[in-house]
C-alpha cells in the first residue's frame, strides 16, 4: 500500500470508529452448559463460551470464565451444546413440495429457503452434490463475503460429472461427458467457477441402465480434480466400483457399498489410500423401503413441510405407485447392506462422515440428518462417534478450519439441546436453540410452514 493511501485509510478508520473497535465488538456469553465439542472428546460439564463478532473467542470451564464487561450472559444450565451439524450430501433447489424439476424450481430463492430449513434443524452447513446451477456460486460468494449469515452455509461440487447416457445428474442441467478430454475440460471449468470439490456418478440403477461410467472417465475426473487441488468424490453402489475407484485415487464415497456388504479387504484399501466414507445416506435407503414415510405426522417433521406436501405423501395413488415399482422390494436388502457396510468400515478404522442425500423428491432437508444419525447408531456406532462424524469429521474432509467443532476462532455455529444426545442420539431433536455465526435463528420448533403457528403441534 502507498503511504498516502495508508494514511487516508487510517483517517477513515478513525472517522468510522473502527480503531479501538474491540469495545464495539458484539460479545455474548453462554454459560453453564455441558459441552460436546465435536472432536470426539467426552462431554464436559459446566462449561462456558464467549462469542465475539460471530466467532468463538473463548471456551472453557465456567469457573474460569472472564466475562467481557457488558456482555449479555445466557444461562444454559441443564442444556447441552454442540457444533452445528454438517450434512455432507444434499441437493438444493430441486423441488417444490415433492414435485422435482430442476428447470422449474432451481433458483436462488428456493436454494436459500432450503438453507433456512436446514439451519432450523441445527444443520448449519451442507455440501451440495453435483446438481447445482451456476446460481449456487452467487449464493456462496455472498455467504463468504457476509460471514454472519442467518441460514446454513453451502459448499458445492457444482455440476457433477455424468457419463453420457448413464446414471446420475438431473434433467435440465448440462453435465454429461463422453470422452476423457471432455471430462478434463468439464472438471477444470467447474473448479474455475468455484466448486469446492468434484463429484462423479458410477451406477446403473440395478442394471436397468446399459453402462456405468467407464474407468477411463472416472480416472480422468480424479486426475483433473487433483490437478485443480480439489477432492474427488463418487456416487457408488457396487463393491467392485468402490474397490477400483479407491485404486484410482478417489477421495470419498458419497453412498455406501450396497450390492453386498463392504469387507475387511475394501476397508483396508480405503484406509491405505485415505478414502473417506464421507456419506452413508442410510436415511435415503430407508426412505425407499416405505410407501408412506412413518413420521409424516411427527411435528419435528411436519413443521417444515406444507400441509399440501403431507397430503401428497399420503395420497393412496402415490403409495400404490411406489409399491408397484419393480425396485421397491429390493430396498430392504439395500438398506441392510448399507448399514452393515458402515459397521464394517467404522470398526476397521475407515474415516466416515454423516450425509443424507436429502433434497430430491420426498427426501427432506434437516429431518433426514437426524434420522441418518439414528440409523448410524443402529448400524453399531456410538452416539458420540456419530456426532463426531456429523461435525468435525465432515469439516476436516473439505479442509474447513472454521466450522465443525467448538473451539476458539471457529464460527459460532452451535446447536443447544434440552437433552443429552450422547445418552440417546434422538435427543438431537430436542433443539432449544440454533446459532449461526453467533446469532440465534428460528429453530424447527419455531417453524410452521404453510399454516398458522398454533396448528403445528406440540413443541417437543
Ligand atoms: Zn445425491
Amino acid at each position: 500500500m502507498q503511504r498516502s493511501a495508508r494514511i487516508a485509510f487510517g483517517l477513515a478508520a478513525v472517522a468510522m470508529g473502527i480503531v479501538g473497535g474491540a469495545a464495539r465488538a458484539q460479545t455474548e456469553v453462554l454459560d453453564h452448559f455441558t459441552l460436546i465439542d465435536g472432536t470426539g472428546r467426552a462431554p464436559a460439564a459446566d462449561q462456558a463460551l464467549v462469542l465475539r463478532d460471530g466467532r468463538i473467542a473463548w471456551v472453557g470451564p465456567s469457573a474460569k470464565l472472564k466475562a467481557p464487561r457488558g456482555a449479555p450472559v445466557t444461562d444454559l444450565r441443564g442444556k447441552f451444546l454442540m457444533p452445528g451439524i454438517i450434512d455432507s450430501h444434499v441437493h438444493l433447489g430441486l423441488v417444490d413440495g415433492i414435485d422435482q424439476n430442476f428447470t422449474k424450481y432451481y433458483d436462488r430463492a428456493n436454494v436459500e429457503r432450503q438453507l433456512g430449513i436446514y439451519a432450523a434443524y441445527g444443520v448449519t452447513s451442507v455440501y451440495t452434490l453435483g446438481t447445482d446451477g451456476d446460481a449456487i456460486h452467487d449464493v456462496i460468494a455472498d455467504q463468504r463475503r457476509i460471514g454472519r449469515i442467518d441460514r446454513a452455509r453451502a459448499f458445492t461440487s457444482g455440476r457433477g460429472v455424468v457419463f453420457k447416457g448413464s446414471y446420475g445428474g438431473v434433467a435440465g442441467l448440462d453435465q454429461s461427458v463422453a470422452t476423457p478430454a471432455e471430462t478434463k475440460a468439464m472438471v477444470a471449468r467447474e473448479a474455475a467457477k468455484g466448486a469446492d470439490f468434484i463429484k462423479l456418478w458410477m451406477d446403473d440403477e440395478f442394471g436397468m441402465i446399459g453402462e456405468r461410467m467407464p474407468y477411463t472417465i472416472s480416472s480422468a475426473v480424479v486426475a483433473a480434480a487433483h490437478a485443480a487441488r480439489k477432492k474427488a468424490v463418487a456416487h457408488i453402489f457396487y463393491y467392485d466400483n468402490a474397490d477400483a475407484l479407491a485404486t484410482e485415487g478417489i477421495d470419498g464415497f458419497m453412498h455406501q457399498v450396497r450390492d453386498r456388504t463392504a469387507d475387511g479387504a475394501l476397508a483396508r484399501k480405503m484406509m491405505a489410500r485415505n478414502v473417506w466414507q464421507i456419506a452413508s445416506t442410510l436415511s435415503r435407503e430407508a426412505s425407499f423401503t416405505y410407501t408412506l414415510l412413518p413420521f409424516v405426522d411427527d411435528p419435528f417433521f411436519s413443521r417444515a413441510v406444507a400441509p399440501t406436501t403431507i397430503a401428497a405423501l399420503k395420497d393412496p395413488a402415490r403409495q400404490a405407485r411406489l409399491a408397484a415399482n419393480p425396485n421397491f422390494p429390493k430396498y430392504p436388502e439395500v438398506l441392510r447392506n448399507a448399514m452393515a457396510s458402515l459397521g464394517v468400515e467404522a470398526k476397521a478404522g475407515v474415516r466416515y462422515g454423516m450425509g443424507t442425500d436429502s433434497g430430491p423428491s420426498a427426501r427432506f432437508p434437516g429431518y433426514f440428518a437426524h434420522w441418518e444419525m439414528e440409523l448410524m447408531v443402529q448400524s453399531g456406532l456410538t452416539p458420540l462417534q456419530v456426532l463426531t462424524a456429523a461435525t468435525s469429521t465432515n469439516a476436516k474432509f473439505l479442509g474447513l478450519t472454521d466450522i465443525g467443532s467448538v473451539a476458539p476462532g471457529k464460527w459460532g455455529d452451535l446447536l443447544v439441546l434440552d437433552r443429552n444426545p450422547v445418552a440417546d442420539i434422538r435427543n438431537t431433536r430436542a433443539i432449544a436453540s440454533v446459532y449461526v455465526a453467533g446469532k440465534k435463528i428460528p429453530t424447527i420448533w419455531q417453524t410452521c410452514v404453510g399454516r398458522e403457528a398454533s396448528v403445528c403441534g406440540a413443541a417437543k
